[in-house]
């Protein structure tokens, strides 16, 4: 068996190692747990051209402008999420709440963005265990439609829609892959990719904002119970996209929003993407080849401690 040279905790060339100059010129500090700074090479940021040229027709357009961050999980190059104590994972998820809190107050931003891409295939150069913040003068639309969605539910019913549909993974049970006194972890019925799950606190809040210290520990525990699973799957390190849905930030009215995690992993076997395609890309509608159920299944039977923790 031939065995790759194990990946050193700190690299010089890195950009998100500690003690490192970064692109921009910038050098980072001998940080020690979160480190958040502006990205050097910002998606959306201030300086975007605020008048623009009228399109011909019928199309149009606006200014998109905002702040475009980057969350370092840890100083160490060679961890991932996954592999983080629970209380360090309780700590990212503090710094994404300030993050939230922070910019989600300036009267220009409307929606913050949080996510992760993880994984080569996800299109990440860089292993170091990292997030990205998008805050923004527009909300995005996958968040745009749930809050349309969650508002309507809640005027109809009185009751979160997100609430109704745990309360469906609840009675159904065999999508349920972790469950705490305030979180829960699931593969939902309506899952588009094999492996698609959701992390959420059981009580109704918009955001991490409203979250009490425990209820934010236990999703802390949820959130590394999914991952280590995930890992633990094919004994090795998941892709995945994770995304934070929390309620846009424009001042509109969110009751009945339900904030949540979301995590696509694009893969379905170990070294086989799933690809949009025809049915996705020419017609719009998401073909699953799998059960959510037998996957569920499959997440259920592997370990909650991490492969390589099993082996110290
Ligand atoms: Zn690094
Ligand atoms: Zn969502």
């Amino acid at each position: 068996m031939v065995s790759t040279p194990p990946v050193p905790d700190y690299i010089e060339s890195c950009y998100f190692c500690p003690r490192n100059v970064r692109v921009g010129g910038a050098r980072n500090p001998d940080y020690q747990s979160v480190f958040v700074f502006d990205n050097d090479h910002p998606c959306v940021g201030p300086d975007a051209p605020r008048s623009l040229e009228r399109p011909a027709g019928i199309y149009r357009n606006a200014p998109a402008n905002g702040v475009a961050r980057v969350v370092c999980y840890t100083p160490k190059h060679n961890a991932t999420l996954a592999e983080l104590p629970v209380a360090a994972i309780a700590d990212l998820l503090r710094a994404w709440r300030d993050q939230y809190l922070e910019l989600g107050a300036r009267p220009e931003i409307s929606h913050v963005l949080t996510f992760e891409n993880k994984g080569e295939v996800v299109g990440v150069s860089n292993p170091h265990p990292h997030g990205q913040i998008y805050a923004t003068n527009f909300v995005f639309k996958t968040i745009e439609t749930e809050a349309a969605a969650s508002r309507r539910h809640h005027q109809d019913h009185g009751r979160a829609l997100f609430r109704d549909i745990i309360r469906a993974e609840q009675d159904d049970g065999r999508r349920i892959l972790f469950e705490s006194e305030s979180a829960i972890v699931f593969l939902p019925y309506f899952a588009r990719y094999a492996y698609e799950c959701y992390v959420a606190p059981k009580e109704t809040h918009a955001s991490l904002a409203t979250m009490t210290p425990d209820e934010v520990d236990a999703l802390a525990a949820a959130l590394k119970s999914l991952l280590v699973r995930y890992d633990n799957l094919w004994q090795q390190s998941f892709p995945y996209v994770l995304t934070l849905h929390q309620a846009p930030t424009d001042g509109a009215d969110y009751s009945g929003f339900h904030f949540h995690i979301e995590i696509h992993p694009p893969l379905r076997k170990p070294h086989l993407l799933k690809y949009l395609a025809g049915p996705e890309v020419g017609g719009g509608n998401f073909l699953s080849d799998t059960r959510p159920e037998s996957k569920a299944e499959e997440l259920r039977a592997v370990s909650d401690v991490h492969y390589k923790a099993q082996h110290e």
